[in-house]
């Protein structure tokens, strides 16, 4: 057979598609077949998004507010953004160093693109978020990727991150708390890498989508903290989208150094113009309203997160680190599998959708195999269902 060569460009060899939507495309299958598939594959919020940030919303649109906004956002909602990280982190920022987006995902893109490119090294850590990885290789630059084990709960511990340096690394991207593990990078770890990245003129880019997300008030002033140290050469990358259950909305920032901002500015100009108008004025209120929405979701979370980690440790086998953030369990599942029953954690997650409807994502797509990440943005009834059946189902197929 003759080799057809490919019509796309040689980029496209590289970048993979996004392997968490295939449990929700089987789930809805089944679904449609009238099937009870209960799913743990969600990554957002379960709850609706807020009345009064919604009726913002409802008033942009009332107001003709529906055209263009300056590429990098209103004033008003930068001016929000750097509010509201001088209330949480005491960090000082000017309108002019933030950039609106259209979610988190195009303010790390902005990152990549603006800051990496061919023949720098970029560390960053696995298990981690897929988009990462994907977004340093589209920017050229060459992503190297360290792993964080579960007996230290996943943590992207400093000495992890710098043991992977090398003479080309350009920067270094954290997501903290992180999907799919929760795990958070500790403040005593952030001092350490803040002095590194200083002296050695690091870029470092933080994903803090799941910032508000922080259970047990475990403290994580890393803008602070990184700020003293290496201001000129960070990065936060912000969203509406966990925070505010606006997943839809598309709403995101990105923090850092003015010419960086001016950088972002001129690719956004030159691709998604600005974030949508609506939304923008939405994330106003969201920004600068009342945030008891955000701490009551943040308290239901959490006792999802408490009652889950029980009902798995019915199942010993199932080990699970306790996650300090976001809405993910990332158990290890690799005690049930074997040679001639379940070989990967692919196997088991489509087997445990086949067998037992229930829908959860594979280690694979967070380039760990061998483990499972349960989201818990459902209703506790809906997780104590989901969770017995996959109980029920890895004792079934645990090797004897
Ligand atoms: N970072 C992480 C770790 C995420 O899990 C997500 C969403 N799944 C994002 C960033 C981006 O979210 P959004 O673009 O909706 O802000």
């Amino acid at each position: 057979m003759t080799q057809v060569a490919s019509p796309l460009a040689a980029r496209m060899q590289h970048v993979a598609m996004s392997p968490t939507m295939k449990g929700t495309i089987a789930a809805e299958k089944l679904r449609r077949e009238g099937v009870d598939v209960v799913d743990l594959g969600a990554g957002e919020p379960d709850f609706p998004t807020p009345a009064h940030i919604c009726a913002a919303g409802h008033a942009a649109i009332d107001a003709q507010r529906t055209k263009y906004t300056a590429n990098m956002g209103t004033l008003e909602l930068r001016q929000a953004v750097v509010n509201r990280y001088k209330l949480d982190y005491g960090v000082t920022y000017a309108p002019d160093e933030v950039v609106i987006t259209a979610g988190g995902k195009q303010a790390l893109w902005h990152a990549a693109l603006g800051l990496f490119g061919p023949g720098d090294d970029v560390v960053t850590h696995a298990p981690g978020w897929p988009t990462i990885v994907e977004q340093i290789k589209m920017a050229g630059a060459r992503p190297i990727v360290v792993r964080t084990r579960a007996e230290d709960g996943f943590e992207p511990s400093a000495d992890l991150l710098l043991s992977a340096l090398t003479p080309n690394t350009r920067g270094i991207v954290i997501n903290s708390p992180g999907n799919p593990t929760g795990a958070l990078l500790s403040e005593a770890g952030a001092r350490t890498l803040a002095a590194e990245a200083a002296g050695r003129g690091l870029w470092v880019v933080i994903d803090l989508c799941y910032e508000r997300l922080i259970y047990d008030n475990v403290p994580h002033n890393l803008p602070a903290i990184f700020g003293e140290a290496c201001k000129d050469r960070l990065i936060l990358a912000g969203s509406a989208s966990k925070a505010y259950a606006m997943t839809g909305w598309r709403l995101g920032w990105a923090v850092g150094p003015k010419a960086f901002a001016s950088a972002a500015n001129a690719l956004q100009s030159h691709t998604t113009s600005n974030a949508s108008s609506i939304s923008q004025y939405a994330t106003v209120a969201a920004l600068t309203g009342p945030q008891e929405c955000v701490t009551d979701m943040l308290t239901e979370y959490q006792r999802r997160r408490d009652q889950c980690l029980a009902w798995l440790a019915e199942e010993p086998r199932l080990r699970c680190a306790t996650p300090q953030g976001a809405f993910y369990l990332f158990p290890d599942v690799s005690d049930f599998l074997s040679p001639d029953g379940l070989r990967t954690s692919t196997d088991f997650c489509d087997a445990l959708l086949a067998e037992e409807h229930v829908v959860t994502t594979p280690g694979e797509a967070f380039d760990t195999p061998g483990f499972l990440r349960i989201s818990y943005a459902t209703s506790l009834e809906r997780l104590r269902e989901g969770l017995t059946r996959l109980i029920r189902f890895a004792r079934k197929h645990a090797p004897r």
